[in-house]
C-alpha cells in the first residue's frame, strides 16, 4: 500500500494542477486547442532528419552512443557560444556553455543550485507556469513583481530588493513572454541589470522564444546587458528546431557553470550523447535560421488570423495583446468571469485553452486566458475564436 510509504516533506508543496486533468481531453483530434505551448508538427524538418540520424550512426556510431562529459558535446558547444555571440554580441565560448535536458532542466537546476526552503524567487506577474513547477520543488516563496507591457516596473522592483529579506533569485522571460507574449523594452531590461547588481542578487533569463519575433528590431537580451557575470541565460531549440530533441542550454560566468555541471551530473549524468551529435551535425549541414526564418512565417500568420478574430468574434469588454513574437496571446475577461468555467463550457464546444490564473504563483487573475496560436492551422483557429467568443458572450449574458 503505498499509502504507508514515507515521502519526503517536499511533496506535500507539489500537487498534479487541476487544469491538466482538465486538459487530458484535448488529445482528441477533432479538439480546437489553444492550450499548449506546441510548435507546429508539420514544420519539423523529417527528412532531413531522417539522413542525418542515419549519418551519426554510420559516421559515428561507437562514440554517439557511448557516455560523455557532463558538459556536452564540446563541437555543439563551441557552436551554441558562436550563434550568441553573433546574435547577442556577447563573448562566450564552450567553456559558459552547459547542454541540458531542455531549459525544463535549466530551470530545475537553477532551482538546485540556488533555492533553500523559504528563500524567494522574484518573478513577473504573471510567469511562466513550467518554472513555478521547477522552483516550487525547492520550496521557496514567490513574490510577484508587478508587471506592464514594458517588463516589470523598475520602482516595484526596487522597493521588494530593500524590503523582503532572502531573495535569491530574479526569474524572468523578457521576450515574447509565456503567457502573455510581451516583450520588454530595452530600458526595463538596463534597469533590472541595475538593480540586480546593486543589490547583489542573480537573474535568470529564459529565452526560448527570442528567435520567433515577428516584426521590429531585437531587443537585447539581458545577458548581452550584464557587466558582473550575474545574469544566468536559458536557451533551448525546443521552439527552433523539435522539443522533442529535448535540447537546451545553460550560459553564464564560467564559475557559476562549473557548479551547475556538479548537479546536472548527479541529477542525469549528461543529455544524450547521440542527440546532441545529430543536432551538431544537423547545424553543420543546414542552416537553421533559414529553418527559423520559414517557422516565424506560419506563426506570424497565424498570430494575425487570431488577433484579427479575436477583434472580430470578442465582446467589446474583452482585453487582449497582440504579441509581437512567440507563441501566445493573452486575454483578459471582465473580472467577474472566471476562466476555469469557461472552460468547461468551451471544452464542451471543443475548444481549450489554459486559464491564465495558473501563471499567478500567488493565486487570483481568474478572469485571464493564454491561448496559443502555433499548433493550429488557419482555419482550425479562426474557427476556435469564434466559439469561444459565443461561450464568452453566453457567459456575460447571464
Ligand atoms: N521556459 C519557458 C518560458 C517555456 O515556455 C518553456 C516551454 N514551454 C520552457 C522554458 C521549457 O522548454 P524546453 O524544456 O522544451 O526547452
Amino acid at each position: 500500500m503505498t499509502t504507508s510509504l514515507r515521502y519526503a516533506t517536499r511533496m506535500a508543496s507539489i500537487k498534479a494542477s487541476d487544469i491538466r486533468e482538465l486538459l487530458k481531453v484535448t488529445e482528441q483530434p477533432e479538439m480546437i486547442s489553444f492550450a499548449g505551448g506546441l510548435p507546429a508538427p508539420e514544420l519539423f524538418p523529417l527528412q532531413r532528419i531522417e539522413k542525418i540520424a542515419a549519418r551519426v550512426i554510420r559516421e559515428q556510431g561507437m562514440q554517439a552512443l557511448q557516455y560523455s562529459t557532463t558538459e556536452g558535446y564540446t563541437p555543439l558547444r563551441e557552436k551554441i557560444a558562436r550563434r550568441m555571440n553573433g546574435k547577442f554580441g556577447v563573448s562566450m565560448t564552450a567553456a559558459n556553455i552547459l547542454i541540458t535536458g531542455g531549459s525544463q532542466q535549466g530551470l530545475d537546476l537553477t532551482g538546485k543550485l540556488f533555492l533553500d526552503e523559504g528563500d524567494v524567487v522574484l518573478c513577473e506577474s504573471p510567469t511562466y507556469l513550467g518554472a513555478i513547477q521547477a522552483f516550487t520543488t525547492y520550496r521557496p516563496k514567490f513574490v510577484e513583481v508587478q508587471t506592464d507591457e514594458f517588463g516589470m516596473d523598475p520602482d516595484h522592483l526596487r522597493k521588494l530588493l530593500q524590503t523582503v529579506p532572502k531573495i535569491k533569485l530574479i526569474y524572468v522571460v523578457p521576450d515574447f513572454q509565456n503567457p502573455t507574449g510581451r516583450c520588454w523594452s530595452l530600458e526595463r531590461r538596463e534597469q533590472l541589470v541595475r538593480l540586480a547588481d546593486e543589490f547583489g542578487v542573480a537573474v535568470v533569463e529564459d529565452h526560448p522564444y527570442g528567435d520567433l519575433r515577428f516584426e521590429s528590431d531585437p531587443v537585447p537580451t539581458v545577458l548581452s546587458l550584464d557587466r558582473e557575470g550575474r545574469v544566468i541565460h536559458l536557451g533551448t531549440f525546443s521552439k527552433t528546431f523539435c522539443p522533442g530533441y529535448r535540447i537546451g542550454w545553460v550560459a553564464g560566468e564560467q564559475e557559476v557553470i562549473t557548479k551547475y555541471v556538479l548537479l546536472k551530473q548527479a541529477t542525469d549524468l549528461q543529455t544524450s550523447t547521440v542527440v546532441q551529435r545529430e543536432l551538431d551535425l544537423y547545424l553543420n549541414e543546414y542552416d537553421l535560421d533559414k529553418d527559423i526564418e520559414g517557422i516565424v512565417d506560419v506563426y506570424r500568420k497565424r498570430r494575425d488570423v487570431m488577433i484579427e478574430t479575436l477583434r472580430e468574434e470578442m465582446p467589446e469588454e474583452v482585453r487582449f495583446s497582440k504579441p509581437a513574437g512567440g507563441l501566445f496571446a493573452w486575454v483578459q475577461l471582465p473580472d467577474h468571469l472566471n476562466a476555469r468555467d469557461l472552460l468547461e463550457r468551451s471544452l464542451k464546444q471543443m475548444v481549450a485553452f489554459v486559464p491564465g490564473g495558473s501563471c499567478f504563483p500567488n493565486g487570483g487573475h481568474e478572469n485571464t486566458m493564454r491561448l496559443n496560436f502555433s499548433n493550429m492551422d488557419e482555419a482550425r483557429i479562426r474557427e476556435g475564436v469564434r466559439r469561444l467568443g459565443q461561450v464568452i458572450r453566453e457567459a456575460l449574458a447571464v
